[in-house]
């Protein structure tokens, strides 16, 4: 099988899930107690937590766990917006992965925000100069994605943090696609809280960390014992903590791995664009992620393309893994212009550390003769 599907989840390394199984198994103390088994247990996670903020250069005290994206997400916006006294208006763009979307939305339903969604052109990327226009005294949040999970387009998350001080305003990023593939350091940026997901970088579904700035209150979701400096409460999962941090020290070197996977995404799409000529891609041709390479074959069901796919041992998604199960076009797709049927022709091929030439010429073969076998009987129009 070749797994070309990474951005959807990755399987959880060997070094991740050794980490973990002491902390599943003997060593089963609860962090919180003061005998030896508890202290060993916490000792775990606290080193699980040094390890994780020297990666994102910051204090140990800024790093929370959390199940995952969606509930780092969730905390980070809604517990910074409703800590907030400073107004009650939300930046953010209709390209944002659900998790932050829908975090918004709840806000503005039932806490009175509003909320300025600021325009996508026709890559996904925001105009800096559109994120001035639409701050305000009262703008409380901003929340833009460090890199897209549909598409993979890149955002200037510096330039644009930086413009959100210029307002006083908070700056939130999901990170989640691009832990692993691009340097999302918090040192050397003005980013104030951050989003990253275990799933996605090799450690287990429901593992995942948020920094979120000391100096910043924040509203906890979940209340309870006070856990995690108060910010979630509940008796920490030491294994998922520990697995997450064994996952990223596991990571291949940034700078030479962005390299290797850039120069194998940009060879699959030229080989694709000319066994293909309906296929479009999407996203933006430089300011993208190393792994992620999305097209729409115009006139020709993604879905269909998807199965034709895992018949020869390709995986791939058609469109957000988020969005599957429903039929309506994929938000991302449609808000970067992209009308409703031609967003149900799309397929994106996600890479992974692991990922080799060999893997990609065979998915492009396989590409090849699924769309043939596709465009035999299964085009949308049919
Ligand atoms: N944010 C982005 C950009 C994602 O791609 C995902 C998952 O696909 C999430 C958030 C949600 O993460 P999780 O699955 O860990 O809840």
């Amino acid at each position: 099988m070749i797994y070309l599907d990474n951005a959807a989840t990755t399987a959880v390394t060997p070094a991740a899930l050794q980490a973990a199984w002491p902390w599943l198994t003997a060593e089963f103390g609860n962090p919180s107690s003061s005998h030896e088994l508890g202290s060993r247990a916490k000792e775990a996670l606290e080193n699980a937590r040094a390890q994780i903020a020297d990666w994102l250069g910051c204090r140990v005290t800024e790093i929370t766990f959390t199940s995952g994206g969606t509930e780092g997400d969730n905390l980070a916006i809604t517990g910074l917006a409703l800590a907030n006294p400073r107004g009650k208006h939300i930046i953010s763009a209709k390209t944002e992965h659900e998790a932050v979307l829908e975090s918004i939305e709840f806000l503005e339903r039932m806490h009175g925000f509003e909320v300025s969604w600021l325009p996508v052109d026709e890559v996904g990327l925001i105009e800096p100069a559109d994120l001035r226009a639409a701050l305000r005294a009262d703008s409380t949040l901003v929340s833009l994605m460090t890199a897209n999970n549909e598409i993979g387009t890149v955002h200037p998350i510096a330039e644009l943090a930086a413009i959100a001080h210029e307002f006083g305003a908070v700056f939130h990023t999901d990170a989640v696609q691009a832990a692993g593939w691009l340097d999302i350091r918090v040192d050397t940026s003005q980013v104030d809280a951050l989003t990253i997901s275990g799933h996605k970088l090799g450690a287990p579904k429901g593992s995942g960390a948020v920094f979120i700035r000391g100096r910043l209150g924040l509203e906890p979701l979940i209340h309870g014992g006070g856990q995690e400096f108060g910010r979630r409460s509940g008796t920490e999962n030491v294994a998922w903590a520990v697995a997450l941090a064994t996952a990223i020290e596991a990571l291949p070197d940034l700078a030479s791995e962005a390299a290797r996977v850039s120069a194998l995404r940009d060879a699959f799409i030229r080989g694709v664009l000319q066994t293909a000529p309906m296929a479009i891609p999407t996203g933006h041709p430089s300011s993208r992620l190393p792994n992620i390479a999305s097209f729409c074959f115009a006139g020709l069901s993604g879905e269909a393309i998807l199965l034709e796919l895992e018949r020869r041992e390709v995986i791939v998604s058609s469109g957000s893994a988020c969005a599957a199960g429903s039929n309506e076009p994929s938000h991302v797709l449609t808000a970067i212009g992209i009308d409703a049927d031609t967003a149900q022709t799309a397929v994106r091929f996600s890479f992974g550390h692991s990922t080799t030439e060999a893997d990609l010429s065979h998915a492009a073969n396989a590409l090849a003769e699924a769309i043939l076998a596709v465009g035999a009987t299964g085009k949308i129009s049919e």
